[in-house]
Formats: C-alpha cells, sequence, structure tokens
C-alpha cells in the first residue's frame, strides 16, 4: 500500500495514498487526534490506524467526510471510538454499501487487483454512532476542531471539517484536486452553494485538504465552485433546448464523461435531486 505523509501544519497530517489518489486526515491535540475519513476497506483501515499509531498514542475521535467507500469503509479498525458523520452518511451506508461493494469490487478485479476487490467485498460496515445535524465542535485539549454541513453538495452527507488554530480545513470530496468533481450520486445544482459555505471558513493563507489529491488554496475552491457552476449553466441551457449536448461537452471545464454525469444528475429523474 504505497502512501505518504505530508504535515499542512503543526499537528495537522495528511496521508496520501497512490490509490484513487486519496487524502486522509489526522489533526493532533494535546489530549486527543481526530481522524479523518477511514480508507476504502478493512486493509487500508488497518493501514492507516497503524500509521496514526506512530504519530501519536492519543485517543481518537472519527470524522467520516461522507459516506462513499474510500472514505467510509476502514472505519472498524478504529473501534471501539466515536465515529462523527452526518445522519444521511448512516441511510447511505445502510442502503447503498451492498451496492458499492459490488461496484468498486468489480472495478479492482477488471483492474487486475483482486487483492482490493477481495478486501472490499471482506468489509464489515461500520454505522456511525455519533451523528452531526448542525454545526459541532470536537475539542482535542489545546486545539478544536468545527465540523459542519453545508447542504446538498457531492453527496447529501458531506462534512467540512476546520482547525481554525492552523487555518485547515479538510473538504471531503467537495473538493477533488487532480481529477473533475465526482458527479455520480451528486446534487451539482446546489454544490456551488455549498462550496460557498465552505469558502466563508477559508482566508487567503488557508491549506483546504481535498478528499483526493494535493491540498489546495481557497482560489482553487473558488475556481472549482465556478467551473461546477458553468456547468449547471450550460445543463439549464441545453435542457431549454437553446445550445446541443455537443456545445455543452465543447464548453464545459471538464471532460465529457464527467460533463455528461453532471448533466445526467440535473435533468430527467435527477432533476428534483434524488
Ligand atoms: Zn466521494
Amino acid at each position: 500500500m504505497s502512501a505518504r505523509w505530508i504535515e499542512v501544519a503543526d499537528g495537522v497530517h495528511v496521508r496520501r495514498y497512490e490509490e484513487l489518489d486519496l487524502s486522509l486526515g489526522l489533526v493532533v491535540g494535546d489530549d486527543a487526534c481526530l481522524v479523518v475519513d477511514t480508507g476504502g476497506d478493512e486493509v487500508q483501515g488497518a493501514e492507516w490506524a497503524s500509521a496514526v499509531r506512530r504519530v501519536t498514542p492519543l485517543p481518537w475521535t472519527v470524522v467520516l467526510t461522507h459516506s462513499h467507500f474510500d472514505h467510509s469503509f476502514g472505519t472498524q479498525a478504529f473501534l471501539p471510538c466515536p465515529v462523527l458523520a452526518h445522519p444521511n452518511c448512516v441511510d447511505e451506508l445502510v442502503i447503498e454499501s451492498a451496492e458499492e461493494k459490488d461496484k468498486w469490487s468489480a472495478y479492482y478485479t477488471d483492474q487486475k487487483r483482486p487483492e482490493i476487490a477481495a478486501a472490499i467485498r471482506a468489509t464489515r460496515i461500520v454505522l456511525p454512532n455519533t451523528l452531526v445535524s448542525e454545526r459541532t465542535t470536537v475539542d482535542l485539549g489545546g486545539r478544536i476542531v468545527e465540523i459542519e454541513q453545508f447542504g446538498l453538495g457531492h453527496t447529501d452527507n458531506d462534512l467540512v471539517l476546520r482547525v481554525p488554530d492552523a487555518d485547515v480545513v479538510f473538504a471531503g470530496d467537495l473538493v477533488e484536486n487532480g481529477a473533475p468533481p465526482s458527479f455520480p450520486g451528486s446534487f451539482p445544482a446546489s454544490w456551488p452553494t455549498a462550496l460557498a459555505g465552505l469558502l466563508t471558513l477559508t482566508g487567503p493563507d488557508t491549506v483546504v485538504v481535498p478528499g483526493h489529491g494535493e491540498p489546495v488554496d481557497a482560489a482553487f475552491v473558488d475556481r472549482q465552485r465556478a467551473d461546477i457552476a458553468a456547468v449547471v449553466e450550460l445543463a439549464a441551457a441545453f435542457v431549454a433546448g437553446s445550445v446541443t449536448l455537443e456545445d455543452v461537452l465543447r464548453d464545459s471545464p471538464f471532460p465529457a464523461e464527467a460533463t455528461r454525469r453532471a448533466i445526467g444528475r440535473l435533468t430527467g429523474r435527477n432533476r428534483s435531486g434524488r
């Protein structure tokens, strides 16, 4: 499992995994630490937990930025502990995790990575035990972490974390660096508003940690917000009949596949959400 640490601020670490370009987070206080997301299966979760233990022996709290497998399936390795998530994350894990297992184990079988496919299939789904439906804080001793949600975006259960003293924000997959935003299951029409909410937590020097890719700054987030808003506008024009699909694909800031996914979430049966 190829991974490396980066320390984005004093006691605020990001573990960067080659697989899926995933970024998992660790915030260390005086009395406790906070783990941001748990990886895509129990094997990765166990590796991640032991990597955290090499940094700090402090008790941990887990926060899941959202329900997707690569962020939430590794939780078993951290138990027993508080596992915080948005209430909709619980629903998604209950309802969608079997389908996610099928989909992603098939993906890794196709990729000739049978060990990952098997690990995903074997994963025991752990439900969050502490629900975050409004802004909350976690006290790590000498350092707090703020957690909040800014509405529908990448999913219906995206949590954003801020470490005020370090000026670091963990964005989950509301922000991706190195790949277009992931639109399957998303809510593109309100995603820009969610990013505008996230941007209220940032200043010129804020480090924003995306769910995938290297850390970015607020200007990057604002560009991604504008790009998603542009796709939403193009899709609306397409639905209204004033432009063709080819026009949209040509003018979109994102590759065709991502643009098609976004349009699919904005039209037809998905138009008013799920
Ligand atoms: Zn995701």
